[in-house]
């Protein structure tokens, strides 16, 4: 029997109300919230007779009463903060659906932290997975309200202390698959209720620190300035339009701080991240050379001085060719993959271990907000994408 709406529906329902408040889901890492999700992951295993094990990272595995290593399908339980109903929770209850109809023992993962919401630390529990978390950076983080996190996994009750030791329980995976919502409209336009994952977008952060001089902005005549946001302008135009000439780029000047930020003062310093993300590693190369062009023709322009650095890049990730192959012959021989542009936990393990992924359709594209939704009946189908391929 196929995987329908109503089973997908009955899994959601004890984790869709944990943190859902007027303006959407709150279930960042090490809260409240976080452990009452965890206890209804325990609750959906012990049902299926998986053992509830916690990794020095906080991510949590039902694993199944046999050796090791096993497949595992998984997701996430954090959310951002106002954040929608099914990015991550989806993933996890699909899950437990398809481990309940597979006959070889499966195990079901719920990584710890993706969203990274509280703490900046998006696809924490993967990365320590793999060995790719600067772990003294990490615990030294503190989020608004001043508490580090260290101080925050105590509280959840994982020792931080612990952490480094994560990467020793990759070897009891032999590899992972994600189901997740569609971030974009790109299912909805092919109408496909499901559909497969090829690989993530290479991704590049660029900083750019302008310097000029402040001064009174009545009385500098416009020939006799060195206006630091002036020249950062240029720069975001100039983002625009390097990724509208490369067909599949997408690059955003994202957040821009200026000093002495005054009514009456021309800029005396501008600081600006460009988020850069593409089919491949050369389309990042191209865009950083379009974006140290245009940052030095700012600054001569402009009169300041513009320095553009690399703040970190990680290149694409193809999945694995043969899970690909196994999951689209679950689709029509027409259906299309996906290339996406997030992060995911399925893409962290892919340099290490085979991993796939699976989409639902989401009409709206919208994610990261509580108007994201999906229908069930995907999902469901999307979820038999995976047990078909699994
Ligand atoms: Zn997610």
């Amino acid at each position: 029997m196929s995987i329908t709406a109503a089973h997908i529906a009955a899994r959601m329902a004890g984790i869709l109300p944990i943190g859902l408040g007027p303006n959407g889901t709150n279930r960042l890492a090490w809260t409240a919230e976080d452990a009452m999700a965890a206890e209804w992951f325990r609750e959906q295993a012990e049902a299926l007779g998986l053992v509830v094990e916690r990794d020095p990272a906080g991510s949590l595995w039902a694993v199944p009463d046999a050796p090791g290593p096993w497949w595992a399908v998984g997701s996430h339980l954090d959310s951002v903060r106002d954040g929608g109903s099914y990015d991550g929770a989806l993933g996890v209850a699909a899950a437990f659906e398809v481990a309940s109809r597979l006959r070889h023992p499966i195990a079901v993962i719920a990584f710890a932290d993706e969203e990274g919401a509280r703490f900046n630390t998006p696809t924490f529990g993967s990365r320590a997975l793999v060995g790719r978390l600067d772990v003294a950076d990490a615990l030294g983080r503190r989020d608004h309200d001043g508490i580090s996190m260290t101080v925050a996994m105590r509280t959840a009750g994982v020792d931080p202390d612990g952490l480094a030791g994560a990467p020793a329980w990759l070897g009891r995976l032999k590899g992972f698959l994600e189901l997740h919502i569609d971030q974009t409209t790109e299912l909805a336009e092919a109408g496909m209720p499901a559909g497969v994952v090829a690989g993530l977008a290479a991704r590049l952060r660029l900083a750019l620190h302008v310097r000029g001089r402040a001064d009174h902005s009545g009385t500098t005549p416009m020939g006799g300035r060195a206006d630091a946001l002036l020249a950062a302008a240029r720069v975001v135009v100039a983002v625009n339009d390097l990724a509208l000439s490369r067909p599949g780029v997408v690059a955003t000047a994202t957040r821009l701080l200026t000093e002495p930020n005054a009514l009456t003062t021309v800029a005396e310093d501008a600081r600006m991240w460009i988020d850069v993300r593409a089919p491949a590693g050369s389309d990042l190369d191209a865009v950083e050379a379009g974006v140290r062009d245009a940052a030095a023709t700012a600054a001569a322009l402009g009169g300041v001085t513009a320095e553009v650095t690399v703040a970190s890049r990680s290149e694409a990730v193809v999945f694995t060719p043969s899970i690909r192959a196994a999951l689209r012959a679950q689709l029509p021989g027409d259906a299309r993959e996906l290339l996406c542009f997030a992060g995911h936990d399925a893409g962290i393990l892919a340099e290490r271990i085979p991993a796939g992924m699976v989409f639902v359709r989401n009409a709206t594209g919208v994610s990261h907000a509580p108007t994201e939704h999906v229908e069930l009946a995907d999902a469901a189908a999307a979820a038999d994408v995976m047990l078909g391929g699994g």
